[in-house]
């Protein structure tokens, strides 16, 4: 080879390398979305997928659900090197220990301070309540955040930098959502949004959520790709459904409940006829009564103190 054609090959070589780690630094992160059964409450597990490692973004309620997502992760072939937590739903955090169990190095699992408080506090007592119901689906153990993040810190796994951001109670009694940095923008908004489901109020935070859902239209307005906790990816459309939702159920909570704070039977049946009738398609029915009292009482309490 003469030395003008080694020189050429050469930069030929660099301009390869140049193009290659350019495209490199463009490449999205790849999301899979992984769906739990319906006795999991079709909760989504979101696997990150970096060049070299993934990042978990929830989990999943039964041990059947977290042994399927693990499978999911481990066929992956690369490090899990960190979970992210939106709230403090057993839902999304049960799987935590089925996903961190056995692994070659500890996996750090992350949530705001408020998220974190949540989970300490509640998780004996949603024991209590579910696991009669859930029985060996139930698992026996569970595993709690373990370092704690403030509104807007940044968290970089494998070149994938995540944003959190803090909420306050909305459909939990602390909520927030990950943002995913990049060409792409994307987010990771846990039940601000359960698209195709009806919604959890039974923590009787329903005004401060229709609040949340007009900020998360504001700030999320442009993103493509808003990942929710329960059902189909979307864009920020979803906002809109979500509150058109909360508002429908409120209005009737409000109309059935006659002053009162609770609802009676009939009250309460007549609230799933009317928002099976409005909302044919949806899942999780039970959830229609579930949150009735709650809502009726929160409502209630808006009337008798106004400026609450
Ligand atoms: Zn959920």
């Amino acid at each position: 080879m003469s030395p003008r054609s080694r020189y050429t090959s050469l930069v030929f070589l660099i301009l390869l390398f140049v193009r290659g780690t350019v495209e490199a630094r463009n490449i999205s992160p790849t999301v899979h979305q992984v769906t739990a059964s319906a006795q999991g409450l079709s909760v989504n597990g979101y696997i990150v997928e970096g060049r070299h490692g993934l990042v978990v973004v929830d989990s999943a309620l039964t041990v059947s659900d977290t042994k399927a997502l693990r499978a999911r992760v481990d066929a992956l072939g690369k490090p899990l090197l960190a979970i992210l937590l939106t709230h403090g739903h057993p839902d999304h955090y049960n799987g935590v220990s089925g996903l961190v169990k056995e692994r070659p190095s500890p996996v750090p699992v992350f949530a705001t301070a408020a998220v974190a408080r949540v989970i300490r506090t509640d998780d004996a007592a949603k024991q209590r309540q579910w696991q009669p119901v859930f029985g060996a689906e139930w698992p026996s153990e569970r595993t709690f955040p373990d370092h704690e993040v403030r509104d807007g810190q940044k968290m970089t796994f494998d070149g994938m930098t995540f944003v959190v951001h803090e909420l306050g109670p909305s459909e939990s009694h602390a909520d927030s959502y990950w943002e995913l940095l990049g060409p792409e923008r994307a987010a990771f908004v846990g039940d601000q949004v359960l698209n195709g489901s009806h919604a959890y109020t039974n923590d009787g935070h329903t005004a401060a959520w229709l609040a949340h859902l007009e900020r998360l239209s504001r700030e999320l307005g442009a993103v493509k790709r808003i990942y929710p906790g329960h059902g189909p990816v979307g864009d920020a459309s979803l906002f809109t459904w979500e509150k058109q939702y909360l508002t429908a159920y409120r209005t009737e909570v409000e109309a059935l409940r006659a002053g009162a704070r609770q609802l009676s039977e009939p009250q309460k049946k007549a609230l799933i006829a009317r928002m099976k009738s409005a909302y044919p398609t949806l899942t999780n029915d039970f959830m229609i009564a579930l949150g009735a009292d709650t809502v009726a009482t929160e409502l209630a309490t808006a009337h008798e103190n106004p400026t609450l």
